[in-house]
């Protein structure tokens, strides 16, 4: 499987870069220490080893100082020579080590400490090639700035040939294969990832929205409201809401049949869409035939004005089925509160629908508007 966004993941893959790079600076310095501390070797190599020393220590320094500090401002300039910077403080590191292992590898004698930096040196590759495992170019390069020189040196000093060999063919050839196994995975968890991300996203879209009609379902208008609630209860503004009902619609599907049904259901959806379209604006399927809007950002006016605008479009539509053409009318009831004062988000939409109620009494196809809660309470004064 192909990676989709390139960008996203070089990205991911410098800062994961960075951050396994931290740790492995710590090691160097101690791992150093370990090879001239036994046997006298320091004392033999007093100078060499103090030059080494400082110099590890340093090149280590520069690149935690880099990673942790100094990259976010290179960022901000050249996104480009952040990656160039950080390769190079990585390589710094490597060579540094690489030179300090080449260097006791072609000393004469000294075959205690020798044993001793071959082993350290085969770890600090290893490692080194897993913790730079998402990029396979560093990883690779990593591991020939540590091995390589030894190697290059011991054939130019005709010291222990077969050894020379070993270290730049196996150890290489064992670590590259190692870690571009580890590169593949390493793109694999990230494909996982972001399929994963895309997966959550359209199933919580699913959870949020009705299969038949697009809108919103009851369960996030429900969310929704409760979220509209809390914040317009500290602003003070006016909530409405309008629960409309498609009027004698069970003759519809009686009549023409329930698929007939659904399409007029979907069209309807459509139509409440279409009257109110404000990104405030939240329309929501509230059940069978019956559906419910919430005005955050309007007037009890103008909403009033809206609920008649979508009855009477919808008493125009006509839908086409089997050549019979298909019509009906719409109930609505609209309610309107202001958040904070006594009344909960359902005793609005209880008087909402109490309203749809004695809209479809008073002979249906007509808007309602519930009265106040109390006439303290009332939106518009
Ligand atoms: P009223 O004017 O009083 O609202 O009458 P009504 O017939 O619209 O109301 P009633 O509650 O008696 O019937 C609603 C019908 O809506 C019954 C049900 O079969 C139908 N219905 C509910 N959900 C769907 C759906 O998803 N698709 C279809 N085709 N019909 C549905
Ligand atoms: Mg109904
Ligand atoms: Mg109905």
């Amino acid at each position: 499987m192909q990676i989709e966004n390139q960008v996203e993941y070089n990205n991911r893959v410098l800062q994961d870069l960075k951050n396994r790079s931290v740790l492995g600076s710590l090691f160097y310095f101690p791992l150093f220490l370990t090879i001239v501390g036994p046997d006298g070797f320091y004392d033999r190599h007093a100078r060499y080893c103090l030059l080494f020393g400082i110099l590890i220590v340093a090149v280590c320094l520069v690149r935690i100082i880099y990673v942790t500090v100094v990259s976010k401002w290179v960022k901000k300039y050249s996104p480009l020579w952040e990656n160039i910077l950080f390769f190079i403080t990585v390589g710094a590191t490597g060579l540094s080590w690489g030179a300090f292992f080449a260097w006791v590898m072609i000393l004469r004698g000294e075959y205690a400490a020798k044993m001793l930096i071959l082993v350290c040196s085969a770890g600090i590759a290893a490692g080194g090639a897993l913790a730079f495992v998402p990029s396979l170019t560093l990883a690779i390069s990593y591991v020939l700035t540590v091995l390589a020189p030894t190697s290059t040196l011991m054939f130019i000093y005709h010291t222990n040939q077969y050894l020379a060999v070993l270290i730049l063919i196996y150890y290489s050839a064992f670590i590259a294969y190692i870690t571009r196994e580890g590169n593949q995975e390493y793109r694999q968890a990230f494909i996982n990832e972001q399929l994963l991300i895309k997966k959550t996203e359209e199933l919580s879209l699913l959870a949020r929205v009705d299969a038949l009609t697009g809108l919103f379902n009851r369960r996030y208008f429900d969310e929704n409201i409760n979220r509209e609630w809390k914040k317009t209860s500290r602003i003070r503004m006016p909530l409405i809401v309008l629960i409309g009902d498609i009027d004698h619609f069970k003759k519809i599907n009686d009549q023409y049949g329930h698929l007939a049904g659904d399409q007029f259901l979907k069209l309807t959806a459509g139509l409440f869409k279409t009257v109110f379209r404000r990104e405030t604006d939240m329309v929501a399927r509230f059940g069978g035939e019956e559906f419910i809007v919430l005005l955050t950002d309007s007037e009890p006016e103008l909403a009033f004005a809206l609920a008649e605008k979508m009855r009477k479009r919808l008493s125009e539509m006509q839908i086409v089925w089997n050549g019979v053409s298909i019509s009906a009318t719409l109930s609505l009831g609209m309610a309107c509160a202001v958040p904070g004062m006594s009344e909960t988000r359902e005793d609005l939409i209880s008087r909402a629908d109490k309203a749809l109620y004695r809209a479809k009494e008073q002979g249906r196809n007509q808007t309602v508007v519930a009265s106040p809660e109390s006439p303290a309470h009332n939106c518009t004064s």
